[in-house]
């Protein structure tokens, strides 16, 4: 039987940074994975640039039934952590917006960073890996594939979540996690657009491709950012944020003028263009083919302004202010770039990532209840959490 120090299962982010870590402290480090290929995520994340980190990155931009279990691994291995492994790399990136860092080039030059550090510390890696069986022995655990079984004393279980199955994920780390007694909380995608309910389908699908800054509102947490309207329902950075807030039957506020305030405007363009239609003036703030839609659908009816009552103009303000969405639901985990819920946090160490039932036994990455924002946000997770249990593992 092949003997490890410590079996990875999955190469990507998070598994890769803890094999690298555990690697540089000599121990014999093995990564299952069942793909063709490390980091797939990797590969096509952030449009194929990779969102690698945020420079704003805090424990406020994660979601997780206990918000205090990320702060440790956070603040050990920090986003300038992996800025100075990018550096050091020489690996050209800039700043998107908000914080966000991607490559100049390509995601791959992340996955090449990830592979270099890897071999200099020795870290082995067999892909395309189909595990039958994880059991635990007084030594550690065996990892049964079809062709061999490999002992290890460690096992860090870095298989991700449930988004983009055609992408390699499984259930897998969950279904481990049950078998060793620790608990899973319930699973959800997250980072995904919303889908219409048939009678706004019918109303907005004319108007998909349209893209406006708004802010949206779910259960008291709000995004500020782009919305787009598509033939399915609502995406963009501002509905992807939110749907990690949005549960099944809530309503989504917009605002579709978070800017300007429209009393006050069309109040000024009355004064100023009193024969102006409405539309028009409308059509200032918001994308044209949004407001023609809005006509259509007698939200407002179009008039000169000079027409308009103080009370009418401020209902069209406070409509378009707060326009309620009520999404039917969300695409799923077929276009979701991550999974909510996961692991729970109190089965586990927030200073190691190892089960308090088995101390060398680790979950990292997706795989745990910790979810973070859009924005690079998941990944300065994975490379935190694989970080701290390769200092253990
Ligand atoms: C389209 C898309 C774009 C994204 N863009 C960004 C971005 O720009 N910035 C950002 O911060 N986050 C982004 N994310 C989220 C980010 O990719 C994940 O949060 C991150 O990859 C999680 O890392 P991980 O190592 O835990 O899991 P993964 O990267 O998913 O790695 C898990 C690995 O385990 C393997 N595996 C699964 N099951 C098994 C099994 N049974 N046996 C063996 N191996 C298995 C998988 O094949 C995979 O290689 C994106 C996600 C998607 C889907």
């Amino acid at each position: 039987m092949q003997q490890w120090d410590v079996i990875v299962i999955g190469a990507g982010a998070a598994g890769l940074m803890c094999a690298i870590e555990a690697g540089k402290r000599g121990r014999k480090v093995l990564i299952l994975d069942n793909g063709k290929r490390v980091g797939r995520k990797i590969i096509m994340s952030g449009g194929g640039r990779c969102n690698f980190t945020n420079m704003y990155s805090s424990p406020e931009n994660f979601l997780s039934h206990n918000k205090h279990f990320c702060k440790s691994a956070l603040s050990r291995y920090s986003q300038w952590d992996f800025i100075a492994l990018v550096q050091k790399h020489n690996i050209a990136y800039h700043e998107k917006t908000l914080g966000q860092l991607f490559c100049d080039n390509s995601a791959k030059d992340i996955v090449d960073m990830l592979l270099t550090e890897a071999k200099t510390a020795g870290v082995q890696i067999a892909l395309q890996q189909q595990i039958q069986q994880v059991s635990k022995t007084e030594a550690g655990f065996i990892v049964d594939t079809p062709d061999v079984s490999r002992a290890c004393h460690s096992l860090v279980v870095a298989s991700g979540g449930l988004s983009l199955p055609n992408l390699g994920a499984t259930a897998f780390g969950f279904q481990l996690a049950e078998q060793f007694g620790l608990n899973v909380l319930p699973l959800r995608a997250a980072l995904v657009p919303v889908t219409w309910q048939p009678a706004d389908k019918a109303v907005f699908e004319e108007i998909s491709g349209v893209s406006l800054p708004v802010t949206v509102e779910a259960n008291g947490t709000l995004f500020p950012e782009d919305m787009l309207f598509t033939h399915r329902g609502l995406s963009g950075p501002a509905i992807l944020q939110i749907s990690s807030y949005w549960q099944p039957g809530d309503d989504i506020t917009v605002n579709l003028s978070p800017e300007t305030d429209i009393n006050e405007f069309l109040t000024n363009q009355q004064q100023s263009h009193p024969e102006q239609e409405l539309k028009t003036a409308l059509s200032k703030l918001l994308p044209k083919r949004l407001v023609e839609k809005l006509l259509d659908m007698q939200l407002v009816t179009n008039q000169p302004l000079k027409a308009l009552h103080n009370k009418t103009i401020q209902n069209i303000a406070n409509s378009l202010h707060s326009y309620i969405f009520k999404p039917n639901g969300t695409e799923g985990y077929r276009t979701a770039e991550v999974t909510l819920g996961g692991v729970n946090t109190n089965d586990l160490s927030s200073k190691t990532m190892a089960a308090k039932q088995h101390d060398n036994l680790f979950f990292i990455g997706e795989v745990v209840d910790v979810t973070g924002w859009l924005g690079g946000y998941n990944f300065q997770w994975a490379w935190a959490s694989g970080w701290v249990a390769g200092q253990y593992c």
